[in-house]
């Protein structure tokens, strides 16, 4: 397979050259093969990005002021310049991150443009602006201005769907965008920004720089930034709200998760089996809101570890690319490395490892991990309570619902969440005890018409929905006096 260059950043509308000489080389999660190179950006490029980013919102005829419904057609150019591009896309992120190409099909191909085509609606349906009566006599004009131009960064797993819950919302609100793409993921991004040219987005409505976590920090607290959207570690992300704290700049938190599937004991696993793979392991493991910590009730505890361990142990592992496959590599060698301490933690804690546990022998290049189950594990015990990010299941028993809550309540995350049982009414009840932002009833899916996010540990603010906007909106009160109200 060839090797995938650019040579330009997309800055103010068009390919222009970085400032310096650094690049990113991109290898593939399955193949350890370079696959890419492309420009690393630096502190000047950050600059040049910001400040085409800030001149397109300031301008009195721009983005920001256009009609919604403009900016809204514009949009779904967009989507369709991206749908234009899905297969590629698709086959991009899988190679560079490991994510199953059937996964990315769905995923990464699909979302952005779904996404687009949502905020898109919104933006002609929902109304900007509200005329509001007082009680004092008189009446206001309520506004919903574009909060500005916002830095957009974003992690490797689901590069391009995490992308769009950014860039989506924030177009449609009629903010200027400055994206910082996780080096590990840049040749998706690259493809977008051909996207964002084809459709004739405004100049500096879009920009891009791809770097590390440097270029994010100083991303993050430019002068020219107004509001700051991050997806990442909860250590990342706490860095992150430490600086925009001081600089009193609004900032979206999406962060890490150590979500609960919680079996009820009338579920009914077996024949919930691709939901349930769907809510604990797709992504190989490397998505944030998956129910990782699985609590089984002690009256069917050996039936249901054997029921997950027989599902770990009988999916298909293989390369990315491969449409068979159902487990991937994990991301990077770091993120392998990083699952196979955690491993060795469960072990050492006194864990009984059920499935994998190790690294699968037909494999002489990539970065591939066992689809892994721990049995019989203590909900403090450090695979219970870090975020490990890869194929790794731990069983927690429980004696009765109460317990189950307090357990499933008993972490610093509250992102996602999973009830399985035969009685939707029942898991509905229980669902609502549990502290988390989001939770499903025998899936897990997250609907672009809903609102997600976490909290605790998990972050602030939501993302989709008509609250994903509002995100990426200020109010504006105008009083009007009673001769003024009545014009
Ligand atoms: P990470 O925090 O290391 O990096 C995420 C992005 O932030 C990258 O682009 C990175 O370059 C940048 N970055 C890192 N430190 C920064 C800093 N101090 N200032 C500015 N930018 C910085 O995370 P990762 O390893 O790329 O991704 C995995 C993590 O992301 C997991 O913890 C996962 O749970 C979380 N995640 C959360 C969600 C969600 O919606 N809640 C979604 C996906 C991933």
């Amino acid at each position: 397979m060839s090797v995938i260059e650019y040579a330009d950043l997309y800055i103010g509308g068009e390919w222009s050259k970085p400032t310096g000489s650094d690049v990113l080389h991109v290898v593939s999660a399955s193949t350890e093969q370079h696959i890419g190179i492309v420009p690393e950006g630096n502190d000047d490029d950050v600059d040049r990005a910001v400040r085409a980013a800030r001149a397109a919102f300031d301008d009195p005829t721009g983005w920001p002021v256009w009609a919604p419904a403009q900016r809204a057609e514009v949009m779904e150019r967009f989507a369709a310049e991206l749908e234009s591009r899905a297969e590629e896309t698709a086959r991009r992120v899988s190679d560079q991150n490991g994510m199953p190409i059937v996964v990315a099909n769905q995923l990464e191909a699909v979302f952005p443009a779904v996404l687009l085509r949502y905020y898109a609606r919104l933006a002609k349906d929902m109304p900007f602006e509200e005329r509001r009566p007082g009680m004092l006599g008189g009446s206001s004009l309520v506004i919903r201005e574009p909060i500005g131009v916002v830095a957009a960064i974003v992690p490797w797993n689901v590069p391009q769907a995490i992308t769009f819950l950014k860039v989506a919302p924030a177009l449609a609100a009629g903010c200027t965008i400055v994206l910082k793409p996780s080096p590990e993921t840049v040749l998706d991004a690259f493809l977008m920004a051909e996207a964002a040219l084809a459709a004739g987005l405004p100049a500096g409505v879009l920009n891009i720089v791809p770097g590390g976590r440097e270029l994010g920090a100083y991303l993050v607290s430019h002068p020219g930034v107004d509001k700051v959207s991050f997806t990442g570690s909860t250590a990342a992300g706490r860095a992150i709200a430490e600086t925009c704290g001081r600089l009193l700049r609004p900032v979206t938190l999406e962060l890490g998760g150590k979500s609960a599937a919680i079996v009820l004991d009338d579920a009914d696993l077996i024949n919930n089996m691709e939901s349930f793979f769907g809510a604990t392991l797709l992504n190989n493991g490397q998505i944030c809101w998956l129910g990782t910590r699985i609590l089984a009730p002690q009256s069917r505890y050996g039936e249901i570890l054997d029921t997950i361990t027989g599902l770990a142990g009988a999916l298909q592992i293989g390369e990315a690319l491969d449409p068979s496959t159902q487990i991937g590599p994990l991301a990077s060698a770091r993120q392998r490395d990083r699952v196979e301490s955690y491993i060795a933690k469960g072990n050492a804690e006194g864990a009984r490892l059920t499935v994998g546990g190790g690294r699968p022998k037909q494999f002489e290049k990539g970065w591939f991990v066992q689809p892994t189950v721990f049995g019989d594990v203590d909900n403090n015990f450090t695979i219970a309570q870090e975020e490990i990010f890869g194929p790794v299941l731990s069983v927690i028993p429980y004696r009765d619902e109460d317990e189950a809550v307090a357990i499933a309540n008993d972490s610093d995350y509250g992102l996602g969440g999973s009830v399985w049982t035969a009685d939707p009414d029942r898991g509905t009840a229980f669902a609502r005890r549990i502290q988390s932002g989001t939770i499903g009833i025998n899936a897990y899916m997250n609907d672009p018409t809903v609102p997600f996010g976490g909290i605790k540990a998990s972050g602030m603010g939501r993302e989709m929905g008509p609250e994903g906007l509002a995100g990426y909106q200020q109010l504006k009160t105008i009083y009007l006096d009673a001769k003024a109200s009545t014009s």
